[in-house]
């Protein structure tokens, strides 16, 4: 048989290694959220409100109160590495920003529609503009592509449209949109847990109601009782380590050996980003089911620090996994304290019951 001929390579055309790149990055909604979500707190915001269609697949729309953007900023905010957090190298093992590879608003840009209308507190108005593929584009055909005042609130609105527009086969394996909507409300309940005191509120446009609206000033517990209920806000307990040799620290809040859940939730924060580890998970749960009666479920919440140094953020283009060194060290602190509390809560429990 004759062997086939190899096709010419070619170069791929711009945009579409743009829209390859930005379908890593944005691979759904919750993404693109949780990124929006990441500058708005870098941006400094103490309100965030989110506004939902369609599972964020219509539209997502995420309002701050942030320090806003340099007008003189705006043309260059989509393009992609434009950053306004890292300068070299070398600041990436002291960063203290959520984001830092200017990748984020240009992945968005090039999969959706989007506009950004921002005001800085010392400008007297807002500037809105629209984006396409990494550039400013005019609002409507033949218009100027120029950032128009306008009126607005000090901070920043982002809007996506039409999300993965022109990605097809991404588009028609997003189709649920209750489940874009639930993972979308799982990213907000869990930063505005970690981030209590930053008032986050959730919401599908034009319902009359929030499914989520913590407060300025809350507490983390506050916001665990307002999220998942009495019940379980009123069964933790909480837990403290810290290690200077291997330059770690947590807090979380566990559920106690004597409660029982059906279902169980595990919000990790490692340098206060939700990321998934499972070595963690895994050790952590396999403790519980160890402690616990059968089909009982922990909850737990670790707010794990580790040195910025020893972490390596880059494993995974939407950041979702991390890598850090001493894994073993910092796992087996994390179960042990657990375990210790457990211990003493229980047996605290079934002494006060004897007496
Ligand atoms: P990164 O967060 O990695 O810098 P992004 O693409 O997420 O990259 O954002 C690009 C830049 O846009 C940021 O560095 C920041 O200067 C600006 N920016 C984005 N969102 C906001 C916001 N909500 N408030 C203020 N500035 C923002
Ligand atoms: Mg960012």
């Amino acid at each position: 048989s004759a062997k086939r001929k190899p096709a010419p390579i070619r170069r791929l055309e711009e945009s579409v290694i743009n829209r390859i790149a930005a379908g890593e990055i944005i691979n759904r909604p919750s993404n693109a959220l949780k990124e929006l979500l990441e500058n708005s707190l870098d941006a400094g915001a103490t309100n965030i409100s989110i506004s939902v269609k369609d599972g964020g697949m219509k539209l997502l729309q995420i309002q701050d109160n942030g320090h806003g953007i340099r007008t003189e900023d705006l043309p260059l905010v989509c393009e992609r590495f434009t950053t306004s957090k890292l300068k070299a190298y070398e600041d990436l093992s002291t960063i203290q920003t959520y984001g830092f590879r200017g990748e984020a608003l240009a992945s968005i840009s090039h999969v959706s529609h989007l506009s950004i209308t921002t005001k800085q507190a010392d400008s007297e108005c807002a500037y809105k503009a629209n984006y396409a593929d990494g550039k400013l584009v005019p609002a409507k055909p033949g218009g100027s592509c120029e950032p128009e005042p306008c009126a607005g609130n000090n901070g920043t609105i982002l809007v996506a449209e039409d999300l993965f527009y022109n990605i097809p086969s991404r588009k028609s394996a997003l189709k649920n949109s209750r489940d874009e909507y639930n993972r979308i409300f799982e990213v907000a309940s869990r930063y505005a847990i970690h981030n209590a005191g930053v008032a986050f509120s959730c919401r599908k446009l034009g319902a009359p109601k929030t499914d989520l609206n913590t407060l300025q000033g809350a507490t983390a517990i506050t916001n665990i009782r307002q999220i998942f209920g009495a019940k379980i806000a009123s069964s933790l307990v909480d837990i403290e380590h810290s290690d200077d040799h291997y330059a770690f620290r947590f807090k979380g809040l566990i559920s106690s050996a004597s409660h029982e859940m059906h279902k169980s939730v595990f919000l990790l924060f490692i340098n206060h980003r939700l990321v998934d580890h499972t070595p963690i998970k895994r050790a952590v749960e396999s403790l519980y089911t160890s402690v616990l009666p059968k089909a009982s479920r922990p909850f737990v919440y670790l707010d794990l620090q580790i040195k910025p140094e020893n972490v390596d953020v880059n494993v995974h283009p939407t950041k979702r996994e991390v890598r850090f060194l001493n894994e073993d060290t910092i796992v087996a602190a994390i179960t042990d304290c657990i375990h210790k509390k457990l211990m003493s809560t229980s047996s605290s429990k079934s002494i006060s019951l004897q007496s």
